[in-house]
């Protein structure tokens, strides 16, 4: 048997997987499968880690909720004290409505429109990332319009590379994300003009599940190099922020810990003379939630190849469920909730029943597999729930919360009737 990557998974005496202590089995039993599975004490480990790592150095660790976006697990984030980066208004709405505080909000994203913009001044979140002059332009009218002076961060695009999969870097000139960092300046110089605009910070992001420090500390020098040009303008900033993209272990990968993270871009801000004393904000998602989480599938068919060919075991969950092995090649581990003690292990492609040959969640894993068996694709909790779709008429999974109490249903399966219950047959068809 492997081992098993993360603390709050173990295996009971009969060899069961439990998360944070809770049988898989008595969970699937209780909900249904397909079903998302997180343990709030892994969410609070990696939260008190990273915050930790800082000491008492003034920080904020805004949440980027795009990795997981329920409620309860924003309210968990809210409890422990975190800030949270959104990129939608629609995220702004469940923010608020899990408690989480308007000023401790950042709001990034290469297309905001006028009603998010005038969404978010309204509640007072604490800025807008900026991401072009042409949004630069909208902000102001709006502010204007509403009375308000828009706090603002530039968004500003460093030109390193992350060296992550090309769909998930975001920091190279070819980009769509942020402002090339030589134009920075005179955008700065631009806010500094316009009475409607305040600018309180710079940011930057360079990408995600980022297994080395260096990329970090390359665009910290970066966005220090471009403080200095606006210091010397007379420009004054009240923090920094240095994106997410810390990344996780999903199968084999040596991921940094919090702290390396931490030590890597703190040792290059604190040895600079004013950017020392800014407050440092991060905005990690899937480090937070990544771990936390699983995807329990039961498996339908095995479909064994008689020959030489592939060996497809067929389970309920499929890429509408969990996109990121079909997006992005993602390997993510999967595991037998229970390994049957009888068949052998073999070879399987997991895959799903929707109808594309893209439909898979891990080619061959090697298991031991009996026909209604229960899997567990791991480290599921970010980018899992939030990216899932209803494609083939498939309403999305069950999500629940284990914690020392037992389990918790945060989000109930969709029912068809709710996939249609936007549509309408006009009266010349019925
Ligand atoms: C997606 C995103 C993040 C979070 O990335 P992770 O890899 O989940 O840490 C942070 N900031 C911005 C602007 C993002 O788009």
């Amino acid at each position: 048997m492997t081992a098993l990557p993360y603390d709050h998974l173990t295996r009971s005496a009969d060899q069961t997987l439990c998360l944070e202590g809770c049988a898989l089995d008595q969970i699937a039993a209780e909900f249904g499968t397909p079903t998302y599975v997180y343990s709030r004490s892994a969410i609070e480990r990696a939260y008190t880690e990273l915050t930790t790592a800082f000491g008492d150095r003034p920080h904020r660790i805004c949440y980027a909720v795009k990795a997981n976006s329920n409620l309860a697990i924003l309210a968990l984030l809210a409890r422990l004290g975190a800030g949270f980066d959104i990129v939608s208004g629609g995220e702004l709405a469940r923010v608020l409505k899990a408690g989480g505080a308007a000023e401790k909000i950042v709001f990034s994203g290469v297309g905001k429109t006028r009603d998010e913009i005038e969404q978010a001044l309204r509640a007072g979140v604490g800025c807008l990332n900026v991401e072009s002059e042409a949004e630069l332009a909208r902000i102001s009218e709006v502010a204007a319009g509403l009375g308000v002076v828009a706090p603002i961060s530039l968004r500003v695009n460093p030109d390193v590379d992350a060296k992550t999969h090309p769909y998930i870097s975001t920091g190279l000139k070819d980009n769509k994300f942020g402002v090339p960092i030589e134009q920075a300046p005179a955008l700065y110089r631009h806010i500094a003009r316009d009475a409607n605009l305040k600018a309180v910070g710079i940011d930057c992001h360079i990408g995600s599940q980022i297994t080395d420090v260096s990329p970090f500390a390359d665009a910290a020098r970066r966005v220090l190099a471009l403080l200095d040009t606006l210091v010397l303008e007379g420009i004054e900033l009240a923090h920094l922020d240095l994106g997410g993209g810390l990344g996780i272990r999903y199968t084999d990968e040596q991921p940094p810990s919090a702290a390396d993270w931490v030590d890597a871009v703190t040792s290059v801000i604190d040895r600079h003379p004013i950017a020392r004393h800014l407050p440092l904000m991060l905005e990690p998602g899937k480090f937070l939630v990544g771990p936390s989480g699983v995807l329990l599938s039961r498996v339908e068919y095995l479909k064994p190849h008689p020959s030489d060919g592939k060996s497809f075991a067929i389970v309920d969950a499929a890429m509408n469920d969990l996109v990121r092995p079909a997006l992005y090649g993602s390997v993510m581990a999967i595991e037998a909730v229970k390994p049957d003690p009888v068949m052998a292990a073999k070879d399987w492609e997991i895959v799903g029943p929707v109808c594309e040959t893209g439909d898979f969640l891990g080619h061959g894993r090697s298991l031991a597999l009996a026909q209604g068996d229960l899997i567990a694709v791991l480290g599921a909790g970010a980018y899992g729930f939030s990216m899932a779709s209803n494609y083939n008429t498939r309403g999305r999974a069950a999500e629940v919360l284990v914690d020392e109490r037992g389990a918790t249903l945060i989000g109930a399966r969709e029912s068809v009737e709710s996939l249609w219950a936007l549509e309408s047959i006009p009266p010349s068809l019925m």
